[in-house]
């Protein structure tokens, strides 16, 4: 399974989509970031949230965790991935992005020149849901500032929102995700590109590759690299 070698086969186009920059999000997106200021030592910071995280009862998602997985990654990554919420795999060893979704993901990343471990990964919420439910916006909300904390602490120059949850999420719309993914969005200054979940894609084969690999071209382009 991997995404450069299904577009080399099925010859999806080599041609990058036109960078269009969402003017409405931008115009509506407040300039400055809402949060404090980042202390010197980044890493501390970091791992001083995971410690927050850790005992976390914010929200009814702490009763039926195995571990809380704060997210993961470079303290200079170039992009943070943002996923929905952990899954079996992930609860239990508490890193994001380990189980059929994250290999996958790791799949998406060499065609456009980056690392797993160059990246940042986390999630909107770091319970999982049970049964791999859809978080609600509720335990979202209570979740969210730890997200907020660690996107104020890594400054990724792109964020790049997987599935619907985290696009709505970090965007604050409810607009569809088929509305939202193929163009740059501004949040807080820091440009967002939205695309499918990986789940997403490895159960709709046929339809997703297309646009994600869109979405990927315009995240390499849109670092510049
Ligand atoms: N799906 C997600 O959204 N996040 C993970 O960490 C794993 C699967
Ligand atoms: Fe706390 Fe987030 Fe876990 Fe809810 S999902 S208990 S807010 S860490």
């Amino acid at each position: 399974m991997n995404l450069l070698e299904d577009w080399l086969a099925t010859g999806f186009s080599r041609k990058r989509p036109e960078l269009e920059i969402d003017e409405q999000a931008m115009s509506t997106t407040p300039a400055a970031e809402p949060v404090s200021a980042v202390p010197e030592d980044r890493g501390a910071e970091l791992a001083l949230i995971a410690s927050q995280i850790a005992p976390c009862v914010k929200c009814t998602l702490a009763a039926n965790r195995t571990v809380t997985v704060p997210g993961e990654g470079s303290l200079n990554a170039p992009v943070m991935f943002v996923g929905e919420g952990p899954g079996a795999e992930e609860d239990r060893t508490g890193r994001p992005f380990v189980g059929a979704a994250g290999q996958y993901l790791e799949t998406w990343l060499k065609p456009i020149g980056l690392e797993r471990s160059q990246c940042f990964i986390a999630n909107c919420v770091k319970c999982r849901p049970p049964q791999n439910r859809e978080p609600h916006p509720d335990e979202i909300g209570a979740c969210l500032p730890y997200l907020e904390r660690q996107i104020a602490v890594v400054r990724p120059k792109l964020i790049c929102c997987l599935g619907r949850i985290a696009a709505q999420t970090l965007l604050g719309t409810s607009s569809s995700l088929g509305s939202l993914r193929g163009k740059a969005h501004n949040r807080h200054g820091i440009p967002v590109v939205v695309t499918y979940h990986p789940s997403a894609v490895l159960r709709d084969k046929a339809g997703l590759r297309k646009p994600v690999w869109e979405d990927l071209q315009l995240l390499q382009r849109l670092l510049g690299q």
